[in-house]
């Protein structure tokens, strides 16, 4: 199902990022994760290859994995946008609308149990997706706080991350960033 997924938005043109792309960015990992990982958007080196979390800041996020003795192999990780917008922009409101319905889709197919979400515009959008609309606020005030959403199937725990970029322009947040990820375990 997800493999079908994934050649529906291989071939998406719903909004116009995908002019300029190179490559689709759907994400990757276990179909059965207990953990989604969710980024914004992908970056060059994302648009180059077609694999999340790839360049720098995916290097970050692998320490961060590695310190809670995670396996990309083990948890999902995909973004907000599935194509770069240029120049690494924020996601336009239009681009997040016309987007997003795939990441909906992935959410419903892997149905994990924790979503962590990396940064202001993947937590704004689980967060109200799963109606905490109360509840948000920037990063800086949520990153490392475990909030519940109930469900028919369940409780979702959502956790808010710093983006791991962040700490390839700040170094020194990396321990914070530690701390943080320390809540998964
Ligand atoms: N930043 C993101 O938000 N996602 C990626 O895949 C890479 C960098």
């Amino acid at each position: 199902m997800i493999k079908q997924l994934r050649e529906e938005v291989n071939k998406c043109q719903k909004c116009s990022l995908y002019k300029d792309k190179t490559k689709y960015v759907f994400g990757e990992g276990s179909d059965n994760a207990d953990i989604i990982f969710i980024g914004e958007a992908p970056g060059a080196n994302e648009d180059r290859t077609g694999v999340p979390f790839c360049g720098r800041a995916g290097d970050i996020l692998n320490d961060l994995l590695e310190s809670i003795h995670l396996n990309r192999d083990d948890i999902f990780i995909c973004n907000i946008l599935k194509c770069r917008p240029q120049d690494n922009r924020n996601p336009k409101p239009n681009e997040i609308t016309a987007c997003t319905p795939y990441l909906d889709k992935q959410i419903e197919m892997i149905n994990p149990n924790i979503i962590c979400c990396l940064g202001n515009f993947a937590t704004k959008f689980v967060m109200e997706k799963f109606g905490l609309h109360n509840k948000v606020d920037g990063i800086s005030k949520l990153h490392g706080k475990v909030f519940k959403a109930s469900l028919l199937t369940g409780v979702l725990k959502i956790v808010p991350l710093y983006h791991p970029a962040v700490a390839t322009y700040n170094p020194d947040m990396k321990r914070f960033m530690l701390e943080d990820i320390k809540v998964l375990k």
